[in-house]
């Protein structure tokens, strides 16, 4: 029937035949079982995938093939002969595992095993092995044929598998700060981590098998959440929720949670992981967030109402004072007759009284209305000279008085864009304020400067000074450096205040420098056009 005729190496080459090997067949009906009995011959020495080989009835080896010897290192002739122990481990070969084995075989016609077996080298490898008892047409034992398989690969592959469940399974383990665990099907804790036990309170053994409506208020036990929430899942794939959950110690905590339907690879649900957040921390920085809005919110009506009280209350009084000081101002003038020099003195005290409370209450109207944001800007671009040579002459008189040296230098004119009668406001309230914190005699000197697209006017006296503790807080409202009851100046310790506003409510500033006992020097200054 067929004849093969083969080119492979002689029978002694323990490598056997090679991958280019070539099978020949010819029909050749009167050599068939010869021709059968090398065919096995030829298909066991050309596997090689396989170690295929004979053992005598007392597990002596009596064949090797190409594939023993690849995977096992032994040549042909250093192993025909040998006991198949050989193969084994030594606490395998101590537990008389391979006798075992053919014991087995021997009684059941077979056994097949799985396991580590070594090489000639001392390494091991992982083995699939089947042992096959061969007997004669009487019955009689004769051997055993071995297949052995080479699982090292897929066992490398299971090992690194199992080893990344582990490692995930560890990571899991480890979380802190998420509770994450299993259920099955029915809603039982299955597995549980750190992060569970630390949110929760339970341990792993007190939970593992209870259901998780445990972690449940009464509340949402009443409107079935638990098993809503599985039953969501198990539909959708996932359910989230954010709500109050029990600790162990019957504490609440408010959690998120996320509960995931698992399935195998036929669809079939096979339970739920489920992760838990504890938020309550979160929960209440939001809380807390609301309350200091509110705060802020009544802090704001309430500053608003006193803004809206000043400005009502120094407009009512504007009024009679305004009358006071007109009706002054007609007996000065004589309107009512002849005054003597005492009366003329006395109305000139009330004149100045009346125009200093009349200061004081413009100040407060000013400041409310700044604050209440009621003030409106005229900018327009305008010359700094011009600002100061309108205020000049309403410092001058009081600058006289206190024998006060006041130059302004006038090497270059800048032009701003600002409210121009806003601009005067606050030099004169610079100006005022140089005369009297300056002793007699002092200098005043007012220039202009320019730096960086923005130009301004200096003032620069050499009076007290400003302690350097309270170079930022002048600039606060009712803020007096060394105001007591009795002593000190006059003043309302608005008028910095409403000055720096006003500047920058300009896109400007208003800053100092100041040195005790040396003088101060106070820079106003505006974008330049
Ligand atoms: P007031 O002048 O009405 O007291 P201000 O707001 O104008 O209010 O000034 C606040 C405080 O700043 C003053 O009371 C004073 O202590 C200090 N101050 C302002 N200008 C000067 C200056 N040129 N020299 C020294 N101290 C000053």
């Amino acid at each position: 029937m067929t004849n093969v005729n083969s080119r492979r190496p002689p029978p002694s080459d323990p490598r056997g035949p090679d991958d280019q090997q070539i099978l020949v067949l010819d029909h050749a009906p009167e050599t068939a079982v010869a021709d059968l009995s090398s065919l096995y011959k030829l298909l066991v020495e050309s596997v090689r995938d396989y170690a295929i080989f004979a053992l005598d009835a007392t597990g002596h080896i009596i064949t090797w093939n190409p594939g023993a010897a690849r995977f096992k290192g032994y040549t042909a002739q250093e192993i025909i002969g040998q006991h198949f122990s050989i193969f084994y481990p030594p606490e395998d070969q101590a537990a008389r595992k391979p006798e075992k084995e053919l014991e087995i075989a021997i009684a059941e016609g077979r056994v097949e095993d799985e396991g580590w077996r070594v090489r000639k080298d001392g390494s091991r490898f992982w083995a699939n092995v089947v042992i096959t008892a061969l007997r004669n047409p009487d019955g009689r034992l004769v051997g055993f044929a071995k297949v052995t398989r080479d699982l090292s690969e897929r066992r490398q592959a299971e090992e690194i598998l199992r080893l990344s469940e582990e490692r995930f399974r560890l990571l899991i383990q480890g979380v802190r700060d998420y509770g994450i665990f299993m259920l099955d099907t029915g809603g039982h804790v299955a597995s549980w981590n750190e992060g569970a036990e630390r949110i929760n309170g339970y341990t792993t053994q007190e939970i593992l098998g209870q259901h998780f409506s445990i972690f449940y208020p009464p509340e949402a036990l009443a409107r079935r959440q638990p098993a809503y929430e599985l039953e969501v899942a198990a539909r959708d794939g996932s359910f989230e929720d954010e709500g109050w959950r029990l600790r162990k110690d019957g504490s609440r905590f408010w959690s998120n949670v996320i509960i995931t339907a698992m399935r195998d690879a036929t669809g079939t649900l096979i339970g739920f992981s489920k992760v838990t957040r504890d938020l309550t921390e979160r929960r209440a920085a939001h809380e807390r967030a609301i309350e200091d809005a509110r705060r802020i919110a009544e802090a704001e009506a309430a500053n608003r109402t006193k803004s809206a009280f000043l400005a009502s209350m120094s407009h009512e009084l504007r009024t009679p004072l305004n009358a006071i000081g007109g009706y002054a101002d007609l007996l000065l003038f004589g309107v009512a007759g002849d005054l003597i020099a005492e009366q003329r003195e006395y109305l000139d005290r009330l004149r100045r009284s009346q125009q200093h409370l009349l200061g004081i209450i413009n100040d407060l109207l000013n400041f409310s209305r700044i604050e209440a944001g009621r003030i409106t800007y005229d900018m327009k671009p305008m010359f700094l000279g011009r600002a100061i040579r309108a205020v000049l002459p309403m410092i001058e008189p009081q600058a006289r008085q206190r024998e006060l040296d006041v130059r302004v230098v006038e090497t270059a004119d800048y032009e701003v864009v600002a409210d121009s009668t806003k601009v005067e406001q606050i030099l004169l309230n610079l100006l005022s304020n140089s005369i009297k914190f300056t002793d007699r005699g002092g200098t005043i000197v007012i220039e202009q400067f320019s730096v960086d697209g923005f130009a301004g006017v200096r003032v620069t006296d050499t009076g007290i000074g400003i302690p350097e503790d309270k170079l930022e807080s002048i600039f606060e409202p009712f803020v007096q450096v060394g105001r007591t009851l009795t002593t000190g100046h006059e003043g309302t310790g608005l008028g910095l205040a409403i000055s720096r506003d006003l500047a920058r409510a300009m896109n400007g500033d208003l800053t100092v420098r100041s040195r005790i006992e040396k003088g101060s020097v106070f820079e106003l200054a505006f974008k330049k056009d």
